[in-house]
């Protein structure tokens, strides 16, 4: 049985890892199909502290494993595929590994953004399309980028794509944007903004190694336009990774997990939440990872507090 099994390795999971591992707790740390979490699909990150020139997001991520690694943490690829949360130690079924059993777990499984499926985006990824304008907004200075959506997510990340981008056009599907009027506002009074509303993204159009165009749908018309750019946002949503607890876990209507303000405790004693899997508002390597911290903390207490149960019941 292990003491303490963590979910995901973005900079949520890595950082519980290192912490655990420290304190010696053997932490197993289950890797999925992306391991590193979404930091792996961006190139440069300039604004995780200690890094004067800025690093790898693949060289970030495989750092902070090292680090969990020198420390003792065990990695293991698998695919969990049903949890048992209703009584401890907690059971797992990890795809290759077969049944896991700890005492304590940690949810750090993140979220995936919402692509748009289309052909052209998913190979450009990296290299001019992104899911995150926070990340890669800054290496657009002087260009044109669109930005897909309509919610908040989409405003924000336009308003906040102006400071380095000549212009942002925002491409959304229908005519109404989904955001709130504030947010709305705020793009329409920038002057940097324009607008092709009622428009599908049909497809990413590139030359060599660059996106130079997204192919859009007039869904009023029909016809079908290339809007020429140098960088395309994809900002329609994230979907927590959260399926698989089968709602044994409290989350809210979209899924992200509830934890209790101020701690990464969720509705199981024992089981705790950190990074992108239970924040829909920061989502940033910086904080996943300052989370982690915390979950590590509150799971290593837990675990003492259970060893002085165990041993004051022994009595
Ligand atoms: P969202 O509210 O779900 O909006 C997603 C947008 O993407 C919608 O406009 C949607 O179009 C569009 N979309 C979805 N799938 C699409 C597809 N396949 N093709 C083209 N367009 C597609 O997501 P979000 O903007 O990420 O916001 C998520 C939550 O975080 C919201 O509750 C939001 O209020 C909150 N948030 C708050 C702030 C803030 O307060 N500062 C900032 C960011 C996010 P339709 O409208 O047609 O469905």
């Amino acid at each position: 049985m292990h003491k303490v099994v963590i979910l995901g390795t973005g900079p949520a999971g890595l950082t519980a890892a290192i912490y655990l591992a420290r304190a010696n707790m053997n932490p197993l740390v289950i890797e999925g199909d992306q391991p590193g979490g979404q930091l792996t699909l961006t190139t440069e990150v300039e604004n995780y502290p200690g890094f004067i020139e800025g690093i790898m997001g693949p060289e970030l991520m495989d750092n902070m494993r090292k680090q969990a690694e020198r420390f003792g943490a065990e990695f293991k690829s698998g695919w969990v595929t049903e949890v048992d949360l209703s009584e401890r130690p907690f059971k797992l079924t990890v795809s290759g590994l077969g049944e896991v059993v700890t005492e304590s777990l940690i949810l750090s499984t993140g979220a995936s953004a919402k692509l748009l499926q289309i052909p052209g985006e998913k190979e450009n990824i990296g290299s001019g399309v992104s899911t995150c304008a926070t990340c890669d907004g800054f290496f657009y200075r002087g260009k044109k980028v669109i930005i897909v959506g309509g919610g908040d997510s989409a405003m924000e990340e336009a308003n906040f794509l102006t400071k380095f981008a000549s212009e942002v056009v925002i491409v959304h599907r229908r005519e109404e944007l989904r955001a709130s009027k504030i947010m709305q506002d705020r793009a329409r009074q920038n002057p940097k903004i324009t607008w092709s509303l009622n428009r599908s993204p049909v497809e990413v159009m590139s030359s060599g190694m660059k996106v130079s165009g997204l192919k859009v749908k007039n869904n009023e018309s029909g016809e079908e336009e290339i809007i020429e750019t140098d960088g395309i946002f994809v900002a329609i949503g994230h979907t927590p990774n959260t399926a698989f607890l089968n709602n044994q876990i409290d989350t809210d209507k979209v899924g992200y997990i509830q934890v209790t303000p101020g701690t990464t405790e969720t509705n199981i004693a024992g089981v705790y939440a950190c990074g992108d899997v239970q924040d829909n508002k920061y989502r940033q390597a910086i904080t996943a990872a300052g989370t982690g911290c915390m979950a590590a903390l509150d799971a290593e207490r837990y675990l003492e507090g259970q060893a002085i149960h165990d041993w004051s019941q022994s009595l």
